[in-house]
């Protein structure tokens, strides 16, 4: 595939799956605003309505996340991907895949970028190992949600093993609370970095987002 526009101006597609997950990030704005996104199985997924989608983002790039996790039970799942990547490349599309996991049987090199979400900063290590074992030239991006225990020296850490293992972008966003208002820990810190060690990423619908077989505007609205 040939490379894709940054499509930092415009609004993304993001690609809403449901595979199932191990539910065990310890902020989940899924569970804890009961946000309801239709099992996803090859079968029943609306691929002629994600084409129609498709055919406005010709050249660019769009995203792949959860409910869930996207690479949950991936395994099961190769069918699906197969017949995504497929339909990527006949629009020339570039894919941004958001996950917490890390599975060596992925095909990642397929994706324009990777954004690993992870908890503790010894898991940047994890990424970096599977940078290594796959020969992986995507970008990479590390995003951390901010929990309530972190401190400067925390990000600190973050910061200093991402330029250590040449991570190409690091960001931060708040946890959501179950009323579906984010948290402001470390904020001013975390504001006043934005841009120079990292990014600092806002609460905000940012996306459109293509849930089963439509497309929905509110994140916190899909129930
Ligand atoms: S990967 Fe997403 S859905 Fe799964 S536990 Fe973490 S935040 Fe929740």
């Amino acid at each position: 595939m040939d490379s894709v526009k940054n499509t930092s101006e415009i609004s993304i597609l993001s690609i809403l799956t449901n595979f199932g997950c191990h539910f065990s990030c310890p902020y989940c704005v899924y569970k804890s605003n009961n946000i309801n996104i239709p099992k996803t199985t090859v079968d029943s997924f609306g691929w002629e309505e994600l084409e129609n989608e498709l055919k406005n983002y010709k050249e660019n790039l769009i995203s792949i996340s959860g409910g869930g996790d996207p690479l949950y039970n991936y395994e099961n799942n190769k069918e699906f991907y197969d017949k995504l990547f497929d339909l990527l490349d006949k629009y020339n599309i570039g894919l941004e895949l958001h996950t917490s996991i890390v599975d060596y049987t992925f095909p990642y090199k397929k994706c324009e970028r990777v954004v690993f979400h992870c908890i503790t900063p010894t898991q940047i290590e994890g990424i970096v190992y599977l940078r290594y074992l796959l020969g992986l030239e995507n970008i990479i991006r590390v995003v951390f949600v901010v929990q309530e225990h972190f401190n400067e020296y925390i990000v600190k850490e973050i910061v200093r093993l991402v330029k250590k293992y040449h991570i190409n972008e690091l960001s931060f966003r708040q946890m959501i609370g179950a009323d579906g208002k984010p948290t402001y820990t470390l904020y001013d810190y975390l504001k006043n970095g934005h841009k120079g060690d990292w990014y600092y990423i806002e609460q905000s619908d940012y996306n459109k987002y293509f849930v089963h077989n439509h497309i929905e505007e509110e994140y916190l609205k899909i129930k």
